[in-house]
């Protein structure tokens, strides 16, 4: 049997302008230990060492004898610098050096227009992607691992301190199970509970209505492959179903065969979106920090900290922006509905940089991902490809009464608002005086008056604009 060993280098500070935040540090401190406990079963230990990475390997190579690296690709553009220069160096020792590509559908250059460049409109990269072979199935997982006779020494996971220290985890570790188990478990249920309703519940923050797979797929502890193929298994069956409906009960059959063929085209569109956010990346690497259109570079943001803190905090007074902002703080995710609403209302109507909103869910994001949140933000603030126009802007209350009618998703984050009609649980501060004080919810004192007034913060937006852009 072939003898191999698993090895994690902790090496955050190589050259890398975004480390990993806090609410990341938490959920790779969980995953570690559960690779390695994956690992013990299959007859295995997981080696930790702390980097600069090239030294961790050169020597653990060194004191293993071992004759060649695998490893999976990243696409961060300092991990891609990082990783060539491993690959040179590991190789110019003898060592065989193995990549995989394991965490994207499609390797970034291979989906290109017919001039042989990138496309920058999503529904032309996702047309090409879907024309191309279909990506391959996951080979099966490893029952035993052909472990080393002596085990090298290992740095222990709770000396590279990456659980923060502030009383700020509990959230986070009810409502997630890092490692490829919880990844598989959540997969399963998805596809079985969820998947069938998906093309309607996705825009539902008051519902369950979405995989939560992100900060899974991020960390590597399930594939893309694995979702697409589990995903395109239910709906084939669910395809079985849509014919011979002559009685009642075979019809409720078809029409959820139909719902799951439709779940399975707008599931696997979102997965498009992974993709073109990887794709965009990669060749487009200053949009980490700069926008995509450059017309965008001079644009007057403004420097506000005490709008920036009260939107952090989710006290702006508008409710499904403090509703969005209480769960990102409270759960390390933030329904992706809800991440468009709080993005438009920082870079709108505050008029703040979608950097200062980048970083700000970097740190608190069990998901943060340089590619998605890249694009993310830049598609709220209009300065990405295929972004949302600047004009566009969203109304906060619209947005909350179409997407929480009953206002359930408020009510469930903000306590303030428990008792305030559903008329006025998206504008408390237009509940007449004539209802009690509770259901007023006590304005200004328990729950913030609007910081900023959105019909006359959308003028400023539009007129800051068109200066910018010379319009
Ligand atoms: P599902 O609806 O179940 O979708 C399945 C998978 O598809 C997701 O897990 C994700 O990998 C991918 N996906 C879905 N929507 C998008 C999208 N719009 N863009 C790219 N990929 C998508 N996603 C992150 O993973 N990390 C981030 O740091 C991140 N930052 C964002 C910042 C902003 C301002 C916005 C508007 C969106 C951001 N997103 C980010 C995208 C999206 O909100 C999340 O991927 C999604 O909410 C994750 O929940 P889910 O797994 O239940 O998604």
């Amino acid at each position: 049997m072939c003898r191999n060993q698993w090895v994690f280098v902790w090496a955050p500070e190589e050259e890398d302008p975004w480390p990993p935040g806090a609410a990341s540090r938490w959920w790779l401190h969980q995953s570690v230990s559960a690779l390695d406990d994956d690992l013990l079963r299959s007859g295995s230990r997981l080696v930790i060492r702390r980097g600069p990475a090239l030294q961790a390997l050169r020597a653990l190579a060194r004191e293993t004898g071992a004759q060649a690296v695998f490893w999976n690709r990243r696409y961060e553009p300092s991990v891609r610098r990082r990783d060539e220069k491993i690959q040179a160096s590991l190789e110019s020792l003898g060592l065989d050096v193995q990549t995989f590509g394991a965490s994207l559908l499609f390797e970034p250059g291979e989906i290109l227009n017919q001039s042989g460049k990138p496309y920058q409109v999503f529904s032309q990269f996702w047309r090409t992607c879907l024309l191309k072979p279909e990506p391959a199935q996951p080979l099966a997982v490893q029952s035993r691992i052909g472990a080393l006779r002596n085990r090298p020494q290992s740095v222990a996971l709770t000396d590279l301190n990456l659980l923060p220290a502030a009383h700020w985890t509990g959230g986070l570790e009810k409502m997630w199970t890092p490692g490829a188990a919880g990844a598989r478990k959540r997969l399963s249920s998805f596809v079985k509970g969820i998947l069938a309703a998906y093309a309607v519940t996705r825009e539902r923050p008051d519902q369950t209505g979405t995989s939560r797979l992100s900060p899974h797929l991020h960390f590597g502890e399930i594939s893309p492959r694995e979702v697409w193929h589990a995903v395109r298994k239910a709906s084939f069956e669910g395809m079985g179903q849509t014919q011979f409906h002559s009685d009642k009960k075979h019809r409720a059959a078809a029409n959820q065969g139909a719902d799951l063929i439709r779940g399975e085209e707008t599931f696997l569109r979102e997965l498009g979106w992974r993709e073109f956010a990887y794709h965009l990346l990669f060749h487009f690497s200053h949009t980490q920090e700069e926008p995509l259109r450059p017309n965008f570079r001079k644009f007057p943001w403004r420097r506000n900290a005490a709008a920036l803190l009260a939107w952090q905090r989710g006290c702006t007074g508008y409710p499904i922006v403090d509703a969005g902002m209480r769960e990102l703080w409270s759960t390390g995710w933030m329904h992706n509905r809800v991440r468009m609403i709080v993005a438009s209302f920082l870079v709108k109507d505050l008029l703040i940089s979608w950097q200062e909103g980048a970083r700000w869910f970097w740190d608190t994001l069990v998901d943060a991902d340089l590619a998605n949140n890249t694009l993310g933000w830049q598609w709220s603030a209009g300065c990405g490809a295929d972004a949302a126009p600047y004009f566009r802007i969203f109304n906060p209350v619209s947005q909350g009464e179409r997407f929480d009618p009953e206002g359930v998703y408020v009510r469930r984050w903000i306590p303030e608002l428990a008792t305030t009609p559903r008329e006025f649980i998206h504008r408390p501060w237009q509940a007449p005086a004539s209802l009690s004080v509770e259901k007023r919810s006590r304005l200004g004192e328990n729950y913030p008056r609007p910081l900023v007034d959105h019909a006359a913060a959308r003028e400023k937006a539009l007129e800051a604009y068109r200066k910018s852009s010379g319009n």
